[in-house]
């Protein structure tokens, strides 16, 4: 699933299960949709950064072009990826580990008890979510570094046709009730 859909599918998770807690609790609402996007960013931004500092090696001429081929080479070339940026493919699969996740998550506990539960449900809603969701080399390794054991999910979600459209258009159902219901956001 791409980045702004796991933060707001997130918000719509929340929202249906705790209404009047988002509503009086800020800045759990706030980070727990930055944990939501993490996972993600964390990755992605080195991942790009990377690709736009050799965009003349590699002969991109334009932005435009360095984002193709940054959506490119890691939805559809996998081994091409693993040649290129080892390391991001490495923190990729760090940044999806459940132990990971769990490791932090007691870190969390005791050095900044504020940010657990918004860690906590934020994260691993992205990690779960994410389960399903990807097959082949990007399938979870929940143990990562610790062992290379692997999920097999349904499918890679950028390979299920038209998933997209309806993603985006069942996240607009779902804020729709949630206006409605709620009187609002
Ligand atoms: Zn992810």
């Amino acid at each position: 699933m791409d980045l702004p859909s796991h933060a707001l599918w997130t918000y719509v998770l929340e929202k249906a299960v705790a209404p009047e807690f988002i509503k009086t609790h800020r800045p759990f609402l706030f980070f727990s949709l930055l944990f939501a996007a993490f996972p993600d960013l964390i990755t992605d931004a080195p991942y790009f950064i990377a690709i736009l500092c050799s965009k003349n090696k590699l002969g991109l001429k334009s932005l435009k072009e360095v984002l193709n081929f940054a959506y490119d080479l890691n939805h559809n070339r996998s081994l091409e990826y693993e040649a290129l940026f080892p390391w991001s493919a490495r923190l990729g699969f760090f940044s999806h580990s459940f132990g990971v996740y769990f490791f932090i998550a007691i870190i969390l506990n005791f050095a900044c008890p504020l940010l657990f539960w918004p860690f906590v449900i934020g994260y691993g809603s992205h990690l779960l979510i994410d389960v399903p969701l990807h097959r082949g080399y990007f399938s979870s390794q929940p143990f990562y570094p610790f062992s290379q054991l692997t999920i097999p999910g349904w499918k890679d979600w950028y390979h299920i046709r038209n998933f997209q459209k309806y993603n985006y258009l069942l996240l607009a159902v779902c804020f729709i009730i949630l206006i409605t219901i709620n009187h609002g956001l």
